[in-house]
């Protein structure tokens, strides 16, 4: 099982600058060879300019790569499938998505437009959906493929003034999870990573400067070659990675209660025993689908 990408194919939206950049360098000097995908449009998703996609195609050209250049939105079926296929008509097959394109339009929930709240869906959730979708049937047919998703901090934990952006990344981790169900017997693995790096996206949000020049955005791409390669043999993890720490983030769910269904359930009941259901110190993980604490109390019923 080896972390060596020769052979492969690779996808990365969002490429032409950042941490995509950084991913789609990372992954040509691991043997893959790369589709650089790149509307090059401004942070807030407005406008586009081919020369960002061609600036890294050269400069994996450059390093003795292999990469073609896409200009396509990731907003669109049309444009999904448009980016796939360059990899399809340019390599010959897709082994590697990573869904990196992303945009922000940041204000406080009373504020924001309903315009800048779809614009932030259509790029990082619908974005996610038309890409893989696109990649789906490909890996399908060959039966391998590693996907990987870009969520946040803001989707994980929620973040002031990005209702938008931090629903959105939320949405991209429920649509990996039912893909890591949905791939798994096709070995297809999809995983996330939550990201933390001085790009254009986060310089100017009145952030730290001199701590986050210690986010060097290369830092964050091993995760995601890794995630990448064969070696990994996990599938619907997300995994935090910033100026060069790394971990792996999961939800948990406390022990709880599990009253006695063959009586009405009260609210009083619920208040009394919420000390209990609120009690983290006898949690486990609540992995994906029907294991767990939920799982536990399904099957106590049972019996
Ligand atoms: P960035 O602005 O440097 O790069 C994003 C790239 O995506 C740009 O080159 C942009 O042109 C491209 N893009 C935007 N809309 C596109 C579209 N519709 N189609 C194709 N390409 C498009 O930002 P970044 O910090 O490198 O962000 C990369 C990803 O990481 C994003 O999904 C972002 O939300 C996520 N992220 C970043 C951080 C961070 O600390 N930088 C933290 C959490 C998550």
């Amino acid at each position: 099982m080896t972390l060596r990408l020769d052979g492969r194919v690779a996808v990365v939206t969002g490429a032409g600058a950042g941490l995509g950049r950084e991913h789609a360098l990372l992954l040509a000097r691991q043997g893959a060879k790369i589709v650089v995908n790149d509307l090059g449009g401004s942070t807030d998703g407005r406008g586009g300019d081919s020369a960002a996609a061609d600036k890294v195609v050269a400069e994996i050209k450059a390093a003795g790569g292999d990469a073609a250049p896409n200009y396509d939105s990731v907003t669109s079926p049309d444009g999904a499938k448009n980016i796939v296929d360059t990899a399809l008509e340019a390599f010959g097959r897709i082994d590697i998505l990573v869904n990196n394109a992303g945009i922000l339009r940041d204000k406080s929930f009373a504020k924001v437009e309903m315009d800048d709240f779809k614009a932030v869906f259509d790029v990082h959730y619908w974005g996610s959906v038309y890409c893989t979708k696109a990649a789906w049937g490909p890996m399908t047919e060959q039966k391998y493929g590693r996907v990987i998703f870009t969520t946040s901090v803001a989707g994980t934990a929620g973040n002031f003034g990005q209702a938008n952006y931090g629903s959105a990344k939320a949405a991209v981790l429920g649509l990996m999870n039912v893909l890591a169900i949905e791939g798994r017997k096709n070995n297809i693995y999809a995983n996330a990573i939550s990201p933390g790096a001085l790009t254009r996206m986060t310089s100017g949000l009145g952030m730290d400067e001199s701590f986050m020049e210690k986010l060097n955005p290369a830092f964050v791409s091993p995760a995601v070659a890794w995630l990448a390669s064969e070696r990994c043999e996990v599938t619907g993890g997300i995994f935090t990675a910033a100026g060069g720490g790394f971990g792996r983030l999961h939800y948990f769910e406390t022990f709880g209660v599990q009253f006695d269904t063959s009586a009405p359930i009260t609210v009083e009941m619920f208040d009394d025993a919420f000390p209990k259901i609120n009690d983290f110190s006898t949690a486990v993980p609540a992995p994906a689908g029907t294991e767990g604490r939920m799982q536990e109390r399904f099957d106590s019923l049972k019996r």
